[in-house]
This record gives C-alpha cells, structure tokens and sequence, in this order.
C-alpha cells in the first residue's frame, strides 16, 4: 500500500489513529464520519494512497464503489432514511478537505437541508460508537 506521510486517513489506515471501522477488505476500509451530515454517515476509502478521482487506479476505485453499495444497504438497514447520497469531492473549490480520495455515503432526511461546502460539526461519539456497532452488523449479515 503507497502511503502519503501527513495524510489522516493514511493514518487511520495504518491504526495510528483511531477511527470506528465498519468493513475492510484488502483494497478499502469503510469508518464512521465524525461530523456526520446525519447520523450513520461513512467514508468508504482506498487503502492506497491517492488524492483525487484522478490519481486513484481504476480498480480501487471500482472497489470503492462496490463496498458503498454494500455499506449504503447496511445504513438503510439500520436507519432507514429518507434517502443516501453517495458522494466524492475534488478539490477545494469542490468541498473536498482530506486529500485522500473518499466516498461519502450520507443518509439524508427530508427538509435537512444539507449543503454541498458544509461546516463541520462533530458528532455525538457514544452515537457513533453504537451506530458503527449496528452497521458491522448488517455489513456482516449481508
Ligand atoms: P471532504 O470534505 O474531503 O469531502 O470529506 C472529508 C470528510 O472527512 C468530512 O466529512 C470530515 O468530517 C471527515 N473527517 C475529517 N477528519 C476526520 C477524522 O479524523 N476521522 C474521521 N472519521 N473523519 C474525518
Ligand atoms: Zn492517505
């Protein structure tokens, strides 16, 4: 796996930080947001190194895609929303902050009006913790 030195999510790839982990496979991991839009908000992420759309390799990008499908069943399973966005930011003028390539699946309810260039707002960690736990769970059942 490349690995870029100053990279957070490369950090929380390597177990150097924490992160509550829902799935791993052997080209992505899949973890709580903690400023989530909603509740049950997750990032589905390549574990190798790469900034943007544009540098990652096709087939980790494929994976990428696979594993938001799966994780997207998993957060309707257990929170049923009024809808998932699946989402990925390039660049600053785009939204994007964490310049390793990500895919938000973010539940969304009616009238939250969410907007794309959001602040952050941290989440309630107890909240994560346990919808993290409830995820695994139906990620596991799938
Ligand atoms: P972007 O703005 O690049 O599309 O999305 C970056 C996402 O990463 C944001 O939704 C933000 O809340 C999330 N994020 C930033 N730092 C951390 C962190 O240390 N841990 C976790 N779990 N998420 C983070
Ligand atoms: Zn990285």
């Amino acid at each position: 796996m490349t690995a870029a030195h100053d990279c957070i999510f490369c950090k929380i790839i390597n177990g150097d930080i924490p992160s509550f982990k829902v799935f791993e496979d052997d080209k992505t991991i899949a973890f709580m947001d903690i400023n989530p839009v909603n509740p049950g908000h997750i990032l589905v992420v390549p574990k190798a190194h790469a900034s943007n759309i544009f540098e990652i390799a096709p087939d980790d990008w494929a994976a990428c895609m696979v594993n938001a499908q799966k994780v997207a069943k998993a957060v309707q399973q257990v929170l049923a929303p009024d809808g998932i966005n699946i989402m990925q930011a390039n660049g600053t003028g785009a939204g994007q902050s964490v310049f390793h390539v990500h895919v938000h699946v973010m539940p969304r309810q009616s009238g939250d009006d969410l907007k794309m260039n959001r602040e952050y707002i941290p989440g309630d960690m107890e909240e994560i913790a346990q919808l993290a736990e409830k995820i695994t769970t139906a990620l596991l059942e799938q």
